[in-house]
């Protein structure tokens, strides 16, 4: 964390205005990138087109730039890049670890409730593998024929080229070694055609292209990563990943994004400013007391006064309410 070739990243999706939640995100990537005099990018993801509007996107750098978190260089929008996510099909095709699959998702409903499971058990569950078996033939009969496909990972391939895959996850005191362990997402699509590039691919491509050195994301997103590990380890450069926990409410929930009184856009109308907004962001959920005494009681803790002050340089956040995250997880 203190190389000065540090490259994080934030990349909300145009798909609505920047929420409250999205503000940690950010601050975590932004933190990282500033304390190391490295680069903090910002990029887009706007390839599913339906979802994503130009107005969000404008909104969006608007409202960074309002709370004072800027970032370096152009913004990367995918969906002018899809040429990039074609040329790593490519590669992955000739490495001969993706396969088509012409499934509907009705067929790979019935095909997991044939086989015993349970759809709703896990989101997610993983594809049956219906489609990995065909040979040539069957696949040019099929394209022949107009069936639309998706492109799949073909997992067990892709690990025996890559054998064991691990990451290094950047925590409270200092780097862990994980092990990922792709197997509960199974063969994951990684294209479709209407979909030129899922998240998978499109977030690991990018992250190589734009030569991040660290991910920085919420703990959401960290079963992705034993996903996106093999992916990087087939063809890509391996960042470090730092997954930060979620801003809650009171009650230990999510923040939901369709709660309009949390948009940036929102807050700032009702008069607060982006000290405020920083500052909570900073220390609101994540399994701390979010209660106004807790936020308070951290800043009055020396040098956190600075957060109110200026939002443009906040430092780290006190470790005391992040003990909790120190004690859990790790495997070493
Ligand atoms: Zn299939």
């Amino acid at each position: 964390m203190t190389s000065d070739s540090t490259v994080t990243r934030f990349a909300p999706s145009p798909t609505g205005y920047l929420h409250f939640g999205h503000v940690r995100s950010a601050l975590e990537g932004w933190r990282a990138a500033r304390g190391a005099g490295g680069r903090f990018l910002l990029r887009l993801e706007d390839i599913d087109q339906t979802r994503c509007r130009d107005e969000y996107t404008a909104a969006i750098l608007e409202d960074l730039d309002w709370l004072g978190l800027s970032w370096d260089g152009p913004v990367r929008k995918q969906s002018e890049h899809l040429d990039d996510y074609r040329r790593a099909l490519e590669r992955l095709q000739a490495m001969e670890v993706i396969y088509p699959c012409f499934c509907t998702r009705r067929e790979i409903r019935d095909e997991i409730a044939r086989a015993g499971g349970a759809p709703h058990a896990l989101p997610g569950l993983p594809y049956p593998g219906t489609c990995r078996g065909l040979d040539s033939r069957q696949r040019a009969q099929k394209q022949r024929a107009g069936i639309d496909f998706a492109l799949r990972l073909d997992l067990a391939r892709a690990l025996a080229l890559t054998g064991a895959v691990e990451w290094v996850e950047e925590e409270e005191d200092g780097p862990h070694r994980k092990l990922a362990d792709p197997a509960p997402f199974g063969d994951v699509v990684l294209a479709r055609k209407d979909v030129p590039a899922s998240y998978h691919l499109a977030v690991t491509v990018d992250d190589a292209i734009q030569r991040v050195t660290l991910v920085t994301r919420g703990e959401d997103l960290a079963t992705a990563t034993h996903v996106h590990r093999i992916l990087q380890a087939l063809h890509l450069p391996t960042p470090r990943y730092r997954h930060h926990d979620l801003v809650t409410d009171a009650a230990g929930r999510r923040l939901s994004k369709r709660d309009r009184a949390l948009t940036i856009r929102s807050m700032r109308e009702s008069g607060i400013g982006p000290p405020e907004i920083i500052t909570r962001a900073t220390f609101t959920g994540g399994g701390d007391d979010p209660s106004a005494a807790r936020i308070r009681s951290n800043l009055n803790r020396a040098g956190d006064e600075d957060l109110l002050r200026h939002p443009g340089i906040p430092g780290r956040p006190a470790a005391e309410g992040r003990v909790a995250r120190q004690n859990r997880g790790s495997p070493d």
